[in-house]
């Protein structure tokens, strides 16, 4: 039999059912109800409201071009949470970090692939949000940014620069009108492809990262050119490889002048780690979901598998271990949010604080998603590997999130010099 996305049907029709969003949606309800606020609570079902009744309208296979998505979500207010957007005529309520969490966690189950697209339409948001200055072509792309009508990519990591982010090879030269020319190739850039507009990185000189800027750049501009590479575990995310060729930067679009770029790129990086962490968790529960629903209804030898110990034991101990992180990232997300309501950005001392906090959240999740998201799989045997559940994409996905927003190595170097420090304030 041929099921309605043109898959040959694996599962039988009563737990297929069973799988369906409304019902891993519950799933994941249910276990989390009684930890969080009311006010996240009620988020998370009004956010799930509008995805369940946005795949059935829209008939969604989960095939689809999902970029063609994004427009409608951004009117529902769903592409980012981490803010109210005042500034732009939006008032986003909930907003700030556990927001953000919420409206994570419902677009993964719905599709985990476009809330990693949207994901990184968000690392163009949060510079935007520091840096706009009121200046109106800023705040303008902004407000594209948030409510959907444009797409967003970032655009750090370089051919010969990856892990040494900081050594770019991207050169930016400043004009006498406070213009700055840009020459140079970056790589990997989720949504490189279909990005109206991207924040990049470049530096005066060569190898310099104290010469570093943060330009906002149009995507239509002449110099501007982008190839897609194929990453076949995200199939659905354009990812890009671009080329700036005397791409010429208007001043009202220079985030960061020379100098201040490496700064503004740190404070980033701590956003997009936490956004990271978020997206991780959402995997692992959407999985663990999965996994539950099937184990508690799939028969062998006359008992459904959930009660032999070689599938309930493994599967307890991954909700566990994602319970665990759930319950560290509300922490830092409610943390982060107080900072946020008191001092209206976050205090110095705490961003930097944060840095290793946000590396151990980002290498621990990265961890876990991997791992969760294959063991599910597994306990579900051949449905579990097969491709009438949303399992076949967060196995890719989960496989991926190591390296993205700085390797896992990466990580423990950066908590390894952390230690160091503690050590010195003794
Ligand atoms: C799917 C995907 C999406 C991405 N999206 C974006 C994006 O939107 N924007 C963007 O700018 N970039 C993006 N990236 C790029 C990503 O951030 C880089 O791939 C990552 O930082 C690693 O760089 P690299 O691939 O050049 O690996 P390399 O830096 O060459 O690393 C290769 C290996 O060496 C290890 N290594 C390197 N240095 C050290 C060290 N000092 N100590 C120990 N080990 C080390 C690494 O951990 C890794 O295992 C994306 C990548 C992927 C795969």
């Amino acid at each position: 039999m041929i099921n309605k996305k043109g898959e040959v049907q694996c599962i039988n029709d009563e737990i297929l059912e069973k799988l369906s969003l409304k019902h891993r949606y519950n799933f994941l309800n249910n276990n989390l109800m009684s930890i969080l606020k009311p006010e996240a609570f009620n988020f998370l079902k009004k956010t799930q409201k509008f995805f369940l009744r946005f795949e059935k309208n829209n008939n969604i296979t989960h095939n689809e071009d999902f970029y063609d998505w994004i427009p409608e979500i951004g009117n529902a207010g769903l592409v980012t949470r981490v803010s109210n957007f005042k500034e732009i005529g939006l008032n986003y309520e909930p907003h700030g970090m556990i927001a953000e969490f919420m409206r994570c966690l419902a677009t993964d189950f719905f599709d985990p692939q476009f809330a990693m697209g949207v994901g990184a339409n968000v690392l163009c948001v949060n510079p935007l949000m520091f840096h706009h200055g009121d200046v109106d072509e800023r705040l303008k792309a902004l407000k594209d940014l948030v409510t959907g009508q444009k797409i967003g990519c970032i655009c750090i990591t370089e051919p010969e620069r990856g892990s040494d982010a900081v050594h770019m090879q991207t050169t930016c030269k400043e004009n006498e009108d406070g213009s700055y020319i840009l020459n140079g190739e970056k790589i990997y850039q989720t949504n490189g492809v279909k990005a109206d507009l991207a924040i990049v990185y470049a530096v005066a000189e060569q190898n310099n990262g104290n010469t570093m800027a943060q330009l906002l750049v149009d995507t239509t501009w002449d110099g501007w050119n982008v190839e897609r590479l194929n990453i076949p575990w995200t199939p659905r995310v354009f990812i890009g490889k671009e080329t700036f060729t005397n791409l010429k930067v208007p001043k009202e679009y220079i985030l960061g002048k020379v100098g201040r770029g490496r700064e503004h790129l740190f404070e980033g990086l701590n956003l997009e780690r936490l956004g990271i962490v978020l997206l991780n968790i959402s995997e692992a529960w959407n999985a663990i979901s999965h996994a539950t629903i099937y184990a508690n209804m799939r028969k062998q030898f006359d008992q459904e598998i959930l009660k032999y110990q070689g599938v309930g034991f493994p599967l307890a101990d991954m909700w566990a271990k994602t319970m665990s992180l759930t319950l560290a990232a509300l922490h830092i997300c409610q943390i982060i949010d107080e900072k946020m309501e008191q001092f209206g950005t976050l205090p110095q001392n705490f961003n930097l604080a944060l840095v290793a906090t946000a590396s151990q959240l980002k290498s621990q999740s990265a961890e876990l998603t991997e791992r969760v998201c294959f063991g599910c799989a597994d306990l579900m045997g051949g449905a579990g590997l097969c491709d009438n559940t949303l399992m076949s994409d967060l196995l890719g996905i989960s496989r991926i999130h190591r390296v993205g927003g700085g390797t896992s190595q990466i990580q423990k170097y950066i908590m390894s010099l952390a230690l160091r420090q503690l050590f010195k304030m003794l």
